[in-house]
């Protein structure tokens, strides 16, 4: 049992990436701590969870409101004496384009996607550090590195959480607890989300063959991603960032 005894939290852990992050660790015996604004979702993988002989525990929390992240903390130190790792997994996007949105949508993306873990850090290490070291997981994106169009809040948040991962990296190592980033590419989601909301996408064979790859991601390459690198085999990993995106990010195209 490479995590026995640990306790994870997982931002946005009610559904998709974060939905199977949360069963991923339960499954290996690591208590879970469900972060989620959306309390239907939060709560339903907390039945999956417990349903299947795990252990879970939902705290419904906004990481872009500080106190929020506080209570989620110290429920977590409350419920299960110590906190080992923290996926900061939630994270949004925007519709429109930058001269249609507001620039306070810019803000709330930065919010939530960035803002958020460094809170998570500034309220989780020292429990973390408490209990020997451990891990933050971060998930970013491909689009940290490239974009379509109409993505600024999104592609800037993600940017921003590469460079977080590699600062906090420095700021935490003498407290043993190593920091890093996965960017995922296009991972599907749409099997992963509460059942009120699950709607299985037909992907086509073009969508999975552009991929060198041969194949889009699944939640459970991001889940085994985090398992390894919050594991002891991963120990002279940090401030990195490791991308799962099935090669698109290395494939040249020449039109
Ligand atoms: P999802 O929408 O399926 O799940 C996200 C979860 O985060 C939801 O349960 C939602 O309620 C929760 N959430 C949203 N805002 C929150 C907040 N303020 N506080 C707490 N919880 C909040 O998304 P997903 O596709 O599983 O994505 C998960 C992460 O992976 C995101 O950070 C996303 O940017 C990243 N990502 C996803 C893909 C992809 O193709 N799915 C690709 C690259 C990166």
């Amino acid at each position: 049992m490479r995590f026995s005894g640990k306790v994870v939290i997982v931002t946005g852990g009610g559904q998709g990436i974060g939905g199977a992050v949360c069963r991923s660790f339960a499954a290996e015996g690591v208590s879970v701590v469900i972060a989620d604004i959306d309390e239907e979702a939060g709560k339903e993988n907390e039945a999956l969870i417990r349903d299947a002989g795990g252990t879970a525990y939902f705290v419904r929390t906004d990481v872009a409101v500080e106190k929020d992240v506080m209570r989620l903390a110290s429920e977590a130190v409350k419920q299960f004496g110590r906190i080992d790792i923290v996926i900061n997994n939630a994270g949004i996007g925007t519709e429109g384009t930058l001269f249609e949105n507001p620039v306070d949508a810019f803000d709330h993306v930065l919010a939530v996607n960035l803002r958020g873990p460094y809170m998570m850090a500034k309220y989780c290490g020292q429990e973390i550090a408490r209990v020997g070291g451990g891990c933050i997981i971060h998930i970013a994106s491909t689009r940290a590195f490239m974009s379509e169009a109409n993505t600024e809040p999104y592609s800037a948040s993600k940017g921003g959480l590469v460079a977080l991962t590699h600062a906090l990296a420095m700021s935490l190592s003498s407290m043993n607890i190593r920091v890093m980033s996965i960017s995922p590419g296009w991972i599907d989601v749409s099997s992963w989300q509460k059942s009120s909301k699950a709607c299985p996408d037909a992907l086509s064979e073009r969508d999975h063959l552009q991929h060198p790859a041969r194949r889009v991601g699944t939640p459970l390459d991001i889940a085994n991603a985090c398992m390894y690198l919050c594991s002891e085999d991963a120990g002279f990993m940090t401030g990195t960032n490791v991308m799962i995106d099935g090669g698109m990010t290395v494939k040249m195209i020449y039109e």
